[in-house]
């Protein structure tokens, strides 16, 4: 399980935080870093220093230009997120998470991408909305916002004891081969995609006067966790939908 799992920092702006990150993840069993877009070296003298011996995952880490990169094959996102946003989204605590982490990787293709945000701005709403949920650290309402590697940290535990709680279970009937295949982050944006150039082809959809449309779209088809043959008949909806509008304006 814990090797499903994934740390992604975005626009980290101190070595120092990703050594802490890197030392993190070892100590809870993690692994699986990637940088997008970092907003300094990964590979210095202090990240190698807070890593404390775990600076094997800042070599290993992968760096990538943007977030669709880091999470394309992530069959569940969460972000972390210190404050709550406008439009509401399923919430977690770093306990609900953990308490999901078990079903969620039973089977082989499963990837769980944990997002962490900037230090001085956190995660950006367009971001946020490209996650199936967001995970917040109960804190003093007053000063919400941890060091990113401290909430790091709070949330790997987390993963750590679902993990150990799995190891005591005995294995369940329903393993890998009667889950169903949930659609990949990439397959989900490529849908939205399309979707979004259908309800403006068909005048639903005004980019111009967006109304939060597709934000609550994204949340409502991330809520239904759509599998990848579901996924294939929403597409042939939409295909459907704009051969029907071609024909009709001939
Ligand atoms: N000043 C930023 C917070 C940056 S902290 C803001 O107001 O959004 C850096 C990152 O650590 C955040 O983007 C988030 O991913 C994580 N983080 C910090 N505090 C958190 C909390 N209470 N719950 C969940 N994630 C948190």
């Amino acid at each position: 399980m814990l090797e499903r799992i994934r740390i992604v920092l975005i626009g980290t702006s101190h070595p120092g935080n990703i050594g802490a990150v890197a030392r993190a993840m070892h100590n809870m069993g993690l692994a699986d870093l990637r940088l997008v877009a970092p907003r300094c070296e990964v590979i210095t003298q202090e990240s190698i220093s807070r890593a404390s011996g775990a600076d094997h995952l800042l070599h290993s880490a992968q760096v990538v230009e943007t977030l669709e990169e880091a999470v394309a094959d992530a069959t569940l996102a969460v972000g972390a997120s210190a404050r709550s946003r406008t439009l509401p989204w399923p919430m977690l605590t770093p306990r609900e998470l953990g308490g999901r982490l078990s079903d969620e990787c039973r089977a082989d293709s499963a990837r769980v991408a944990l997002v962490f945000g900037r230090e001085d701005s956190g995660l950006t709403n367009a971001e946020l909305q490209r996650c199936h949920a967001h995970v917040h650290i109960p804190t003093n309402a007053d000063f919400s916002s941890l060091n990113l590697a401290a909430a790091v940290q709070v949330v790997a535990y987390e993963c750590r004891l679902a993990w150990l709680d799995g190891q005591q279970s005995a294995p369940s009937e329903s393993d890998a081969d009667t889950e169903a295949e949930l659609a990949t982050h990439e397959e989900l944006e490529r849908y939205f995609e399309h979707l979004e150039r259908t309800l403006i082809t068909i005048d639903f959809h005004d980019p111009d006067k967006p109304r939060q449309l597709m934000a609550r779209l994204r949340r409502l088809y991330l809520r239904a966790r759509v599998e990848k043959m579901e996924m294939g008949i929403l597409r042939g909806v939409l295909t459907a939908t704009e051969k029907a509008a071609a024909d009709k304006a001939r």
